[in-house]
């Protein structure tokens, strides 16, 4: 998976997933343009890889706000002279309550940073990565963007419609050089589910009950983003491709 030449931009690039798919891009040998809503951890990502020997630049952008994203991808493409790999990762769990009880304010907040954002990215991007002659988008999804899972209705919703999202713009777009997917993770040990869990023993538990009787690293689905984003996967379009020690085959 040599990345060489490759210009790549990650969001929600400052933390957890992010994080580790923006390292791992920069040590494959991709020019990483890391953007996160928290400037500051934009920044330390790409400071950290610059000190590895990859090149990165952070930039702090609020995916759902359109016009940021359309600088967000010009940027990227001033910066490296292109853009030929997409990661649109930022996300929110959302607060924990059945669906009779979540507040309207509360589904829109969910559904702006989880679909509308990656709408806003998608539609950016994909004149810059036609511009550079073709390239892989790969939109975060998740477990819950192939199942139901009690108590979290917006992110269910939202994380399926990532996934409807990606298949209809893989169908548009493979034809002319764009390949379109989505990963969905499974639990993995991230700030995210650090704060929605609360505790470790509940970290711990829940790994027990995956299949494979752990939680997943951020690296362990980084791996299957890069693969995803790289021509190692040139057959591969409008899949969404679960990375869930096994849930989804229970
Ligand atoms: P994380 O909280 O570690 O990272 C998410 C990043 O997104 C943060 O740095 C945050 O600042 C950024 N972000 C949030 N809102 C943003 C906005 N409006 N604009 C720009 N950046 C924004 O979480 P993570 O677990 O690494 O999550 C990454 C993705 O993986 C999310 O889409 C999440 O839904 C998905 N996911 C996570 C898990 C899990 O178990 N951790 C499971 C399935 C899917």
């Amino acid at each position: 998976m040599d990345l060489a030449g490759a210009s790549a931009l990650v969001t929600g690039g400052g933390s957890g997933i992010g994080r580790a798919t923006a390292i791992l891009l920069a040590q494959r040998g991709a020019s990483v343009l890391v953007a996160d809503i928290d400037d500051a951890k934009a920044k330390g990502v790409a400071e950290e890889i610059a000190a590895a020997g990859g090149t990165a630049s952070g930039i702090g952008v609020d995916v759902t706000d359109e016009t940021q994203v359309a600088d967000m991808v010009a940027a990227a493409v001033s910066a490296y002279g292109g853009l030929t790999i997409a990661v649109n990762n930022a996300g929110t769990s959302g607060a924990f309550g059945s669906t009779a009880d979540v507040a309207t304010e509360e589904w829109r907040r969910v559904l702006a940073i989880n679909l509308d954002a990656v709408f806003f990215c998608m539609r950016a991007e994909i004149p810059a990565l036609l511009g550079s002659g073709g390239g892989s988008i790969v939109n975060t999804s998740s477990g819950a963007g192939l199942m139901g899972f009690a108590g979290l209705p917006a992110y269910v919703a939202s994380k399926h419609g990532v996934i409807g999202l990606t298949r209809a713009a893989a169908l548009e777009y493979s034809p002319k050089g764009i390949r379109v997917n989505a990963v969905c993770p499974g639990t993995v040990r991230t700030p995210m589910l650090e704060t929605f869990t609360g505790d470790e023993e509940t970290l711990q538990a829940m790994g027990r009950a995956m299949p494979i009787k752990r939680l997943a690293t951020p690296e362990e689905i980084g791996e299957a983003i890069v693969w995803l984003a790289s021509p190692a996967s040139s057959y591969v379009t409008g899949t969404a491709l679960a990375v869930d020690g096994g849930a989804s085959a229970q």
